[in-house]
């Protein structure tokens, strides 16, 4: 299973960083200022200059109020109750994602996109069927993605 952010804060983070590298090119095509020397040495580069703690995602580790929520796979028919779950609209009944939010709810969906809440598991059961937290995903749609949905 793997951590994803939450989609708008990512967009924020995106937009910011873009803002900033703008304001970097305004910058350097005002030089040479007209009371400074002009510069002898190369300008740092985009990323050192604007944002200096600025990391590549993959070093970035989320906290845990980065993170909306957490997924899995479950390729197996899921059993809550003796009974085994199927997607209201299609019939589905096996092959889901897995979703445990930060609110600890339990969402299903299934190979045709549909999400189901499902009452009868919570965090506590999501944490014992998951393995550990093994990847990052900037967004749902890339983590989507990468579960093969
Ligand atoms: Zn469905």
């Amino acid at each position: 299973m793997f951590w994803f952010r939450r989609f708008r804060e990512d967009r924020a983070f995106r937009e910011a960083q873009r803002a900033g590298y703008e304001l970097l090119l305004r910058l350097q095509a005002a030089r040479p200022w007209p009371d400074c020397p002009e510069p002898t040495s190369q300008a740092p580069a985009a990323g050192e200059a604007v944002v200096p703690d600025f990391l590549p995602p993959e070093l970035r580790v989320p906290s845990r109020q980065d993170v909306a929520g957490v997924m899995m796979r479950w390729l197996q028919p899921l059993v809550v109750d003796g009974e085994v779950r199927t997607c209201p609209e299609c019939g589905a009944y096996r092959d889901w994602i897995v979703f445990c939010l930060s609110d600890d709810s339990i969402w299903l969906r299934c190979r045709a996109s549909h999400e189901t809440q499902e009452p009868g598991l919570d965090a506590a059961w999501f944490n014992r069927h998951s393995g550990p937290v093994d990847r990052f995903h900037p967004t749902l749609e890339e983590g989507l993605r990468y579960l093969g949905h």
